[in-house]
Order: structure tokens, then C-alpha cells, then sequence
């Protein structure tokens, strides 16, 4: 099964992807952080994306499709995966799907419905370890001692494109180029689950998705 999960920038897709690692023991996949990785090594992928996702606008699609592609042949995604933050466009779910059909995975969409005043809020407030990328948040998941790494004392940092007007782009992005994905899944008969996220916590989420999974 290839898990999709689907919803705004801040909508908690990297948090559930977390948790569903290690309920399922199938890998994430996540595109930003492939592409983040990239952009750290500052190798060939890393030069071509970094000032997009400094601006929050979306890569091209041949870049995060072939990552994509190469990732989900590695021996570990057998049994399944789960796909954080892919497919964003129209034109990433028609190369995707054909790949699955011919593997015969089938896809599950999970989206994740949150209210764009509570993503403004949860980005602004969101900080991250430079070194091990946590991620903490003022509000949801402070550090012990405010702006320093609980694990390795790093000092925290704003990721770039967590900045408000960059978080207004990521959102003019998602419902430009992403939400309309929503109709294309309905339209191909896809399994496809909405699920409240914009007030309860991750295990409250989480509850949520693995209770409709688990009907699969
Ligand atoms: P978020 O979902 O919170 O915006 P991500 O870490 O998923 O954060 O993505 C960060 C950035 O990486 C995006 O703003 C975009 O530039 C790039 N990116 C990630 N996934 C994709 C994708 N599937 N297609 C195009 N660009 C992507």
C-alpha cells in the first residue's frame, strides 16, 4: 500500500508520517526532506531547488518525480510506504500512478483538512534543530529551555521558508497547484479519507488515520 498523505503546508503530514513508521514499519517519504537533503549537500538537485524552496514555491516536477521514482524501488518500500508531500501537482500524480499500477500498490489518500489561520499560527511558531532537525513549537511542543535543542543543545533556528510571508506562498501554492489533486483522486475512484486535524493534537490525528487504515 502506498499511504498518501495529503493536506496544507503545517497541516502535520511529517508528525503523522512519524507516528505511522513506527505503527506500520514502512518508510516515509517525504520530498522536502529529500530535497532539503540536497540542498545540505549542495550537490547538482540541491543548486537547482534551493532558491524555490527558500521562496516556498514548488520545484519542478521532473526533479521531485525522479526522486520519487528511484526512492520507491529501494528494497525497504516493499511492504509499502508512505508519501509525505507527494504528489503536490497534477502532472506528479500522472507519473506516479501509472509506476504503482504496474507495481500493483494500491494508493490510500489521507487528507488532512486544517484551517489556514491555525497553519499561520503553527509555522510562525515553529523552530528547528540545525543539527538534528527537530522540529519544536512555542505553543504545541516547546523545548525544555526555550530556544535550545532538548537533544543536542543546539541553538534553534526559523526554517527560511517558515517565515509568515513564505508560509502565505507555501498556502497559495497548495491551493493553486495541490488542493485541485483532490478532484483527480475522486475522479480515478481512489480510497480517499478526510480527517480533522486543525484542533487536537498528533496521538488525536493519529487515532483518526489508524482507524481508517486499518479498515484496508
Ligand atoms: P511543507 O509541506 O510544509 O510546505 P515540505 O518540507 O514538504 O514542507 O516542502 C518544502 C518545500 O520543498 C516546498 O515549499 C517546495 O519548494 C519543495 N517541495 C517539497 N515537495 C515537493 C513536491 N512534491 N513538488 C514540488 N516541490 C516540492
Amino acid at each position: 500500500m502506498a499511504l498518501v498523505l495529503f493536506g496544507p503546508p503545517g497541516s502535520g503530514k511529517g508528525t503523522q508520517s512519524k507516528l505511522l513508521v513506527k505503527k506500520l514499519g514502512i518508510p516515509q517519504i517525504s520530498t522536502g526532506d529529500m530535497l532539503r537533503e540536497h540542498v545540505r549537500r549542495g550537490n547538482a538537485v540541491g543548486t537547482k531547488v534551493e532558491a524555490k524552496m527558500k521562496a516556498g514555491i514548488l520545484v519542478k516536477d521532473d526533479v521531485v518525480n525522479r526522486l520519487v521514482a528511484e526512492r520507491i524501488v529501494q528494497p525497504d518500500c516493499v511492504n509499502g510506504f508512505i508519501l509525505d508531500g507527494y504528489p503536490r501537482t497534477q502532472a506528479q500524480a500522472q507519473a506516479l500512478c501509472p509506476i504503482l499500477a504496474a507495481r500493483g500498490i494500491d494508493e490510500v489518500v489521507v487528507h488532512l483538512v486544517v484551517d489556514y489561520n491555525v497553519i499561520i499560527a503553527r509555522l510562525s511558531g515553529r523552530r528547528q534543530c540545525p543539527v538534528c532537525g527537530t522540529l519544536y513549537n512555542a505553543a504545541s511542543k516547546p523545548p525544555k529551555i526555550p530556544g535550545v535543542c532538548d537533544l543536542d543543545g543546539a541553538q534553534l533556528i526559523v526554517r527560511d521558508d517558515d517565515r509568515e510571508e513564505v508560509v502565505r506562498e507555501r498556502l497559495a501554492a497548495y491551493e493553486k497547484q495541490t488542493r485541485p489533486l483532490i478532484e483527480f483522486f475522486r475522479e480515478k475512484g481512489t480510497q480517499l479519507y478526510e480527517v480533522d486535524a486543525s484542533h487536537d493534537g498528533p496521538e488525536m490525528v493519529f487515532r483518526r488515520i489508524e482507524g481508517l487504515i486499518q479498515k484496508q
